[in-house]
């Protein structure tokens, strides 16, 4: 049956949610419906994702991602206590693997500062104290602020303050085309709707390019693989991160405590062939690995990433015992046969701007014909969520 609303969001992730949450609050009287085609919450990055909730010291003083982690973080700290939602404080450490290192630690710390991030650097005498598992070269970071939680039980609880606001999350509701003023959906046919807002995740391209924004950009889907370890709980207790390239927008495999406490190692970064490449063939579409195949060649040419360094250190991470052996410069008592339980894979949503040959390194928010589009959703955006969805509803104009 076709319905009408104020406002429609597409894509029920830990953003669209969010942005429902975040507008309902400034307008409790507008009517406000969330389409998901899936028909669980869930389903794709926001319950994949590692769940830690980033302190925000990486990212350059003047990005989007430097002003709403730090911010994200204190508010998805104060939403997670309202809703009764387990925060684990472990904290985090960065590790150098080498001397050559020291330079990216130091240029980490002063953007942490830049950033008003608190964050210590330590030796390794007080790196055994936090970590005893842990290894570094010299010197490390302390990062006191991040922290995990369960990245589903935050959807979960934000979905239930939505629908106590008033908003009515269809699930099961694909949007098969939209322009301004209406969407289509496979359940409901044409409906007409004030504002719509494009947080679609790995599809946040395409519906982007209906309202002919973004046409600059496609979507660069890569694969994050995880192991979980058979350690008991605890013995891991903080996460532990190497120093990033920062020339790649990734951060490197690390191990993370999950909120119960176990040992986590991953994510990958592995190109993706099509969009929810989840392993085996469920949600395989030539038509994307075509569009993919098609895109490849601006990113292969780039001059702004290690492409060929990218790929030869990622495409071998498909193996867990050479992922696990990486990982053994992080924290070198890790063994291949105690991390062999796969976890959920995820798939991140990562944008390439064709024109450049760059992978997008922030959030990217677009004005567009009575619609607001939420590009780049990429990590850190679950921690980041709350502030994204802020910084944005204050933006719209109706
Ligand atoms: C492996 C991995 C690890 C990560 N680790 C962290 C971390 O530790 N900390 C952190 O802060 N961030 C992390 N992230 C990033 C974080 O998960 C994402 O930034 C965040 O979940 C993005 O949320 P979203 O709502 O944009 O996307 P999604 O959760 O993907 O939601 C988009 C939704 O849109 C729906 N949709 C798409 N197209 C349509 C359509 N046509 N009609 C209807 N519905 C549609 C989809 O079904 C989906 O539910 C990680 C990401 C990955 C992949």
């Amino acid at each position: 049956m076709p319905f009408t609303a104020d406002v429609a969001v597409i894509g029920g992730g830990v953003i669209g949610l969010a942005l429902a949450d975040a507008w309902l609050a400034r307008n409790p009287s507008s009517s406000v419906v969330v389409l998901d085609k899936e028909d669980k919450l869930a389903e794709h990055a926001s319950g994949r994702n590692s769940g830690v909730l980033h302190a925000g010291f990486y990212y350059a003083p003047d990005s989007l991602k430097a002003q709403l982690t730090r911010q994200g973080n204190e508010r998805l700290r104060a939403f997670c206590a309202e809703r009764g939602v387990e925060v684990r404080e472990t904290g985090k450490v960065v590790v150098t693997r080498s001397d050559s290192e020291r330079p990216a630690l130091q240029e980490l710390f002063r953007r942490g500062a830049a950033n008003g991030v608190e964050l210590e650097m330590i030796d390794e005498d007080q790196l055994r104290e936090l970590e005893p598992l842990a290894r570094t070269c010299g010197s490390a970071l302390w990062s006191p602020t991040t922290a995990v939680a369960s990245p589903a039980a935050v959807v979960m609880a934000l979905a239930d303050r939505v629908r106590e606001r008033g908003g009515d999350i269809r699930l099961g509701t694909r949007v098969i085309g939209a322009g301004p003023g209406w969407v289509t959906t496979d359940r409901d046919g044409r409906c007409s709707v004030g504002h719509i807002i494009n947080a679609a995740g790995l599809y946040a391209d395409t519906v982007a390019h209906w309202f002919g924004v973004g046409e600059e950009y496609r979507m660069l889907p890569f694969k994050g693989l995880y192991w979980y370890g058979s350690w008991e709980p605890g013995r891991l207790q903080r996460h532990v991160y190497p120093v990033p390239d920062p020339r790649n927008p990734f951060l490197g495999v690390h191990l993370t405590v999950t909120v119960d406490g176990r040992a986590k190692i991953g994510p990958t970064a592995i190109p993706s062939l099509w969009r929810e490449d989840y392993g085996g063939v469920g949600g395989f579409s030539l038509g994307e690995t075509w569009d993919i195949a098609r895109t490849y060649p601006s990113f292969l040419g780039s001059s702004h990433h290690d492409v060929p360094g990218l790929i030869r250190t990622e495409l071998p991470k498909y193996s867990r015992k050479h992922l696990v052996r990486q990982s053994q410069s992080l924290v070198p008592s890790v063994r291949p046969a105690d991390f062999t339980t796969k976890g959920r894979p995820g798939v991140r949503a990562q944008l390439l701007n064709v024109r450049e040959g760059k992978l997008e390194m922030d959030f990217v928010v677009r004005p567009g014909q009575r619609s607001t589009h939420v590009l780049n959703a990429v990590s850190p955006a679950w921690t980041s969520s709350l502030a994204v969805a802020e910084y944005v509803v204050e933006r719209i104009v109706v």
